[in-house]
C-alpha cells in the first residue's frame, strides 16, 4: 500500500517568498524531483537509497528563480520535524 506522506518543507523562494517550488535532489547518476505546493510536498517517492546525493536545488514555480539549497543534500534535510506540539521555548520569568 502506498500511502501519501505529506510533509512540511522549510524551503521557500528567496526572491519572491513563494512556497510553490520544484525541489531537486542531485545524485551522481540521476536526480529526484518533488513538487512542493504551498510549502508541502508528498515524499512517498523519496525512497532512501544508498548512494551519494551531492546537492539540492530548487526552482520557484512563480518567478522561475533557481537556486541551490545551502546545507541540504537530501530531501530529509529540508523537511520540518513532525512535532505535533509546537514547543514554545519562550520561558518568561
Ligand atoms: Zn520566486
Amino acid at each position: 500500500m502506498t500511502e501519501k506522506q505529506i510533509v512540511d518543507s522549510k524551503v521557500k523562494c528567496p526572491k519572491c517568498g513563494s512556497r510553490n517550488l520544484t525541489l531537486l535532489e542531485l545524485w551522481k547518476n540521476h536526480d529526484i524531483s518533488w513538487e512542493q505546493i504551498g510549502g508541502k510536498f508528498d515524499m512517498k517517492d523519496g525512497v532512501l537509497e544508498m548512494g551519494d546525493p551531492y546537492k539540492m536545488e530548487a526552482e520557484c514555480s512563480k518567478c522561475k528563480h533557481h537556486w541551490t539549497i545551502r546545507g541540504a543534500l537530501q530531501i530529509g534535510c529540508i523537511i520540518k520535524p513532525l512535532t505535533p506540539n509546537t514547543q514554545t521555548a519562550t520561558h518568561d520569568r
